[in-house]
């Protein structure tokens, strides 16, 4: 049973999870109890089972309609008293649609926060729900409000890092438009009113950096409108009272393509539609996004992290210049020699970056070759010098977002020796799949794949503990790992990334070449599978699937020839000079290794924390308020594992008790001549007596552990006595 089979439809066929005997159908009938019937068009409907013959069964449908289904079209509906529990453990039937319309109804009652175990399962709700202010606040602080809630997972994490003084993180994930930065930044902004002692300053520049990093690493997408192109690590220190004495902020591979994809007087700026880097984008303006405000309180944000007059300017000089090197065009000259049109694009950038127009031309067309003592120049060829144009405006770009890190960073010390611990909140782009994924969703669903096993791991873990503790065999505990899936991906010689850098490496090689490499060396793999030409399927833990290689060679390589970084160490631009130095230091990787370099360094780091999960889901894709799709809600609970946390329950034990509860609740149905007193005698008895056999239950030291599906079977027999 793969981890993708068992979170598909096939999903239901444990004992919580389907009717499965004649009784168990009969006792539905006579106690007239609701079941969910699954529809033809995949929706589930309320109803309760009139009759049953054979497999098929007559169930009367809640709007009045009578249906005659498979009996595997039928699960059992929970009872009215578990309609919407604030966790979906207590729910007594674990199924798809138990769990879909219990956040169903908690969503359409403004309570967007649910748990499911030790998960904070988060529904985006497109609206200002006046949940997050001060009195808020202070309410968490004081323990008053006992429902799920992002700050109740912040306070939680903030009161275990002083209790057990022990580095804590909150792992936030979930699809574009989910929620997840502004689940962070509530997080963020509870912690810093915890931490910053009645001290707004804290929480100001917190907000302040929110909005430089967003300004310059989000985008509108299809998905968001504000979608974050990089992935963040905010590590916040505390001391050992518990007060705020600095932060860092890791990025994870910005998505600096985009720059050149989609994409005030002195800077020579024209109106929007003029760049041809913006125009793609075919979006000039966002409905409720005032523009004009937002760069005012960027620049706010920028004075805020002391970034000085002179530095802005210069930031916004190479924005300048990145949008004229968009509008540089390229014509065949004489001798089919390739050369920069002349006209205003060209000047302004050369201006902007600080070169002469004739050096720009130059680094534009026209490569140098070392051949023994002489320097021969060769002309690019039109394809080349388009890419060699673009490269360079998305490595000033890339350059420009880490350097602006760093300025926040550096901001961030506080200056101050930090001593006690740290709480990290990780904001990672979720899991993604389209009908036809890329290079970027590969390494961002292999990145959610080793979170995956992070969160696995941990759940794990838990368990394992508490079963150790009560002398619990844990090892009877069927555990589903995705290392398969990482393996694909990691091993070497032969991996997914180890061949995507040897191909990489190789001259003639095409995306072509790179899909037959993969399907030679990969196919007998269980999660993998070549498919036709350029493409092939990758068995994630969250489903299939389909990648195209397109363009994975050049996206990979990412190169920078070393004539454009002499180029830019030769501008008398500060800030060029500095990235051009950078990069010599650094030599360079491939964006597969780099990435997988940061993804280790940052699961290394998660290791030494106690995780807290945040899962957000997007209820809907038109972003609009009250709107619940069941298919797309359901898609994310399996994407995100919520469905796998309840299966790995499922797996092992999830019913405890303790002895006396179990003999209190179950004793009296024993024949009133037993002379029993003591609760593990009279739990045994109760479990001879039902029949329980002797693999669905372990007798802890303390308490009684049962697999699923047995209390069920005993509350049943419990009220029918
Ligand atoms: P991406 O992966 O594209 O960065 P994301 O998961 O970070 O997406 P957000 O940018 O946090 O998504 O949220 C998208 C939009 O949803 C926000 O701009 C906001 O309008 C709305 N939203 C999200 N969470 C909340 C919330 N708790 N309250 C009100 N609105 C919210
Ligand atoms: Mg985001």
């Amino acid at each position: 049973e793969s981890p993708y089979v068992a979170l598909s439809s096939s999903d239901s066929s444990g004992n919580v999870w389907e009717l499965e005997s004649d009784d168990c159908i009969s006792y539905f009938i006579k106690k007239k109890l609701r079941v969910w019937c699954r529809q033809p068009r995949g929706q589930w409907e309320l109803g309760v089972i009139q009759s049953a013959s054979g497999e098929e069964a007559s169930v009367s449908l809640t709007n009045g309609n009578v249906m005659t289904v498979d009996r595997s079209e039928i699960l059992p509906a929970n009872p009215d008293v578990l309609e919407g529990v604030d966790d979906l453990v207590k729910l007594g039937y674990l199924n798809e649609p138990s769990v879909l319309h219990n956040l169903k109804l908690r969503y359409s009652q403004g309570m967007i926060y649910s748990k499911a175990g030790p998960i904070l399962i988060a529904l985006n709700p497109f609206k200002d729900l006046q949940m997050y202010g001060n009195d808020y606040v202070s309410a968490c602080r004081q323990r008053s409000v006992d429902s799920p809630h992002v700050c109740a997972v912040a306070d939680a994490a903030y009161n275990k890092m002083m209790r057990d003084e022990v580095n804590q993180s909150i792992i936030i994930s979930g699809e574009s438009g989910s929620g997840k930065t502004e689940t962070a930044k509530i997080a963020l902004q509870y912690l810093a009113a915890l931490g910053g002692g009645g001290n707004c300053a804290i929480e100001n520049e917190f907000l302040q950096i929110n909005r430089i990093l967003e300004a310059f690493g989000n985008a509108k997408t299809s998905r968001n409108n504000n979608s974050s192109r990089f992935g963040k690590l905010i590590e916040i220190h505390f001391g050992c009272m518990g007060k705020i004495c600095g932060a860092k902020i890791q990025t994870l591979l910005l998505e600096k393509s985009r720059v050149v994809q989609v994409a005030s007087e002195k800077l020579n700026l024209r109106a929007v539609n003029e760049y041809k880097y913006l125009v793609q984008s075919d979006c000039m303006s966002i409905d409720g996004v005032d523009d004009s405000k937002n760069f005012h309180q960027l620049m706010e944000a920028l004075d805020a992290v002391r970034i000085c007059k002179e530095e802005r300017e210069l930031i916004f000089k190479l924005l300048a210049a990145i949008l004229w090197l968009g509008n540089i065009s390229f014509q065949v000259g004489r001798g089919d020699h390739i050369e920069v049109v002349d006209d205003e694009a060209v000047t302004s950038a050369a201006q902007l970056m600080g070169c002469s127009t004739q050096e720009l031309v130059t680094a534009l067309c026209s490569n140098k070759i070392q051949a023994d003592e002489d320097t021969i120049t060769k002309n690019l060829t039109l394809r080349q010098a388009i890419e060699r144009r673009d490269a360079i405006a998305t490595f000033v770009y890339a350059n420009l977002f880490d350097w602006l890190l760093d300025q926040v960073n550096n901001s961030l010390e506080m200056g101050k020796k930090c001593t006690g611990k740290s709480i990290s909140i990780l904001d990672l782009y979720g899991f993604q799949t389209f009908q036809k994924n890329g290079f970027e969703q590969f390494y961002i669903n292999y990145a959610n794949e080793r979170i995956q096993q992070h969160f696995n791991r941990h759940l794990f873990k838990l368990e394992q503990e508490d079963y150790e503790l009560d002398g619990v065999d844990w090892t009877k505990v069927d555990f589903e790992d995705n290392q398969g899936c990482l393996d694909l991906f990691e091993k070497k010689p032969v991996g997914l990334l180890s061949l995507l850098d040897e191909e990489s490496n190789l001259p003639k090689a095409s995306d072509l070449t790179f899909a037959t490499k993969l399907k030679h060396h990969l196919d007998p793999n269980p999660c993998f599978r070549g498919e036709r030409g350029r493409a092939f399927r990758v068995c994630h833990y969250a489903g299939e699937v389909l990648y195209d290689t397109n363009d994975f060679l050049e996206k990979n390589r990412d190169t920078m020839s070393s004539d454009s970084i002499q180029f830019l160490s030769s501008c008398n631009c500060e800030l060029l000079q500095l990235f051009s130095k950078m990069f010599n230091q650094s030599q360079q990787q491939s964006v597969a290794t780099k990435f997988k370099v940061q993804l280790f360094k940052l699961i290394h780091q998660l290791e030494g924390t106690t995780p807290h999960f945040i899962r957000c889901i997007m209820p809907n894709t038109k972003h609009l308020p009250g709107i619940y799709d069941e298919g797309l809600v359901l898609q994310q609970l399996r994407c995100c594992g919520v469905l796998e946390v309840v299966r790995l329950s499922r797996a092992g034990y999830p019913t405890r008790m303790t002895h006396q509860e179990f003999s209190r609740r179950y004793g009296f149905m024993l024949s009133e001549a037993n002379e029993l007193h003591d609760p593990l005698s009279i739990s045994v008895a109760v479990l001879q007596k039902f029949n329980i056999p002797s693999e669905m239950y372990h007798l802890g030291i303390t308490k009684l552990y049962l697999r699923a599906g047995q209390i069920e079977a005993l509350e049943n027999k419990r009220k029918q006595i």
